[in-house]
């Protein structure tokens, strides 16, 4: 029997009502979401106080809950209003707000009671005496930075009980935690106010001035690819027992700016690895089947971060792709018909007659069908479902079920 004594979150990203949903109807425990103000994703998809309300009521229902990121670095001006902003979410429902600026901290503190602060990732805790800090301050929960290892996790939670959030997968940065002004520097966009344009993963030419004023190019590596500081992607599909073992109450999914492919997948991969952990930790045995389905909606090479270890440049960034993502996101399931055995789907990407497509659902359930018959909404039989958003009907081997996504090879 491991030591473990509670059940870790899974919480994802939400960049949108859609994907607020998907996430939690895919096994997430909680959502993290942007304002409309104060959050660090200006281009994320940020919810009105109405979209807010719905996505809380929602949650609610489904025993869900409900963050929103406020973690921008405050300006002066920034502030006005923060009282209002944190009182109107605390008001509608919102579980806990993540905030990094000590002054917003302040405001939220003093003019919001009742509304739980985490400590966002942006403030760079990786130690125990911060985590006290911050518990001291009032807070509930520190969001770790991505660059702390795992022994510094257990040394943390074996001196605070302040509740531990940490990354589990997804982006990472090439500076630390986000604290980087590159992005300010090469488009006037800035990165600690939600305006990252990710400078990092551009490409670039590297060369020094000589002595003799004249320019030298450097090749980066043998192929000659362009330099670019883009660091690849974080995975910890193989590690879930070491963050449950070290007491982390929150396992931190990233990308508010991914797909509801990307969320649906990612969450329902680490919703089964919890679970068959914490159902019986003795006996647990790693899936290789977790893994393949992350790979699914991988945009870059997985590892493991700063968790065992500082990364070398050679584990740490890619200058180029050496995998892809390989599946299509085409389509949701509206409906399913016992009965007929037909399945009404709403069409994300172009599908046809012959297509061998995936069905994946919540609990990890997979449904493998080969098109062979399709019609129109006016029961015409087709043979591309060619249409954004159209719906279409398909006749199924096997039983799907409202909310399954569907999705193809490329
Ligand atoms: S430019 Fe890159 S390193 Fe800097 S904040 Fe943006 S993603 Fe992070």
């Amino acid at each position: 029997m491991g030591k473990w004594k509670k059940k870790p979150e899974v919480l994802a990203p939400a960049g949108t009502l859609e994907k607020l949903k998907t996430a939690i109807h895919y096994g997430a425990d909680a959502v993290y979401i942007g304002g409309n103000a104060y959050g660090l994703r200006s281009r994320a998809g940020n919810f009105t106080y109405e979209e807010m309300q719905e996505g809380v009521t929602f949650a609610k229902e489904h025993g869900a809950h409900v963050y929103v990121a406020a973690n921008m670095v405050a300006h002066e001006g920034d502030l006005q209003g923060a009282g209002d902003f944190f009182r109107t979410i605390r008001d509608i429902g919102v579980r806990a707000v993540i905030v990094s600026d000590p002054a917003l901290i302040e405001i939220c503190l003093m003019e919001a009671p009742g509304l739980p602060i985490h400590l966002s990732t942006q403030s760079s805790a990786t130690n125990y005496e911060t985590l006290n800090f911050w518990k001291e301050e009032g807070l509930e929960r520190v969001v770790l930075a991505r660059e702390v290892s795992m022994d510094e996790i257990k040394e943390i939670r074996n001196h605070t009980d302040v509740e531990i959030e940490a990354f589990i997968h997804g982006a990472m940065c090439i500076s630390y935690s986000g604290r980087c002004t590159l992005s300010n520097h090469m488009s006037a966009r800035d990165a600690n106010r939600g305006g990252c344009s990710q400078s990092c993963r551009w490409k670039y030419d590297l060369f020094e001035m000589g002595h003799n004023g004249m320019r030298q190019s450097f090749a980066v590596d043998e192929t000659d690819e362009p330099f670019s500081m883009s660091a690849v992607d974080m995975s910890m599909i193989h590690h879930i027992p070491d963050f449950i073992e070290n007491g982390v109450d929150s396992l931190k999914i990233e990308g508010r700016m991914k797909s509801i492919h990307y969320v649906s997948t990612v969450a329902n991969v680490y919703r089964e690895a919890v679970d068959a952990y914490c159902k019986d930790p003795a006996n647990f045995t790693f899936q290789q089947s977790w893994e393949d389905e992350l790979w699914k909606v991988a945009q870059r090479e997985l590892s493991t971060g700063f968790y065992y270890g500082t990364p070398n440049e050679q584990q740490q960034l890619f200058g180029k792709r050496r995998k892809i993502p390989v599946y299509k996101f085409i389509g949701q399931v509206l409906d399913y018909n016992d009965a007929s055995q037909i399945a009404t789907i709403q069409q994300r990407n172009s599908f046809a007659i012959g297509d061998e497509v995936e069905f994946y659902g919540p609990g990890f359930t997979h449904v493998y069908q080969k098109i062979t018959q399709m019609w129109n909404e006016d029961g015409q039989p087709i043979e591309r479902a060619a249409h954004p958003m159209m719906k279409v009907r398909i006749q199924m081997d096997a039983p799907v079920k409202p909310f399954d996504m569907m999705r193809k090879a490329k």
